[in-house]
């Protein structure tokens, strides 16, 4: 999937991803995503393709929603939604344009 940015509500911003471990020396449990300026706490993917949604209060698998961003052609935005609830979950990107101010408009519908 090779996403590095994610758009961090509390910086407003898009920011590169901090990974950790959620446990110390147990990567195959899951990994914790940070935002890598303010360190807020983004989401946990759990194996590569599932990760704990707090709405259904388990894990889910995750969907990844391409999303254009209407900005440039190489704009290219990607959605996590909850496969439980198809709650967006946060916006990935997997691009490297400067997206900065971008509004991910995630929890519509
Ligand atoms: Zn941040
Ligand atoms: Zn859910």
């Amino acid at each position: 999937m090779g996403a590095t940015h994610l758009h961090c509500s509390h910086c407003a911003t898009v920011q590169p991803i901090r990974f950790e471990p959620l446990l110390a020396g147990e990567p195959s449990l899951g990994t914790n995503v940070f935002c890598a300026r303010c360190r807020r706490f983004a989401f946990t993917l759990i194996k590569p393709a599932r990760f704990y949604c707090e709405i259904c209060d388990e894990v889910q698998p995750g969907l990844l929603e391409r999303v254009e961003l209407g900005l440039a052609p190489n704009e290219i935005g990607v959605l996590l939604v909850c496969g439980g609830c198809f709650d967006g979950k946060t916006m990935l990107y997997t691009g490297s344009g400067q997206a900065s101010g971008l509004s991910a408009g995630v929890g519509g519908s």
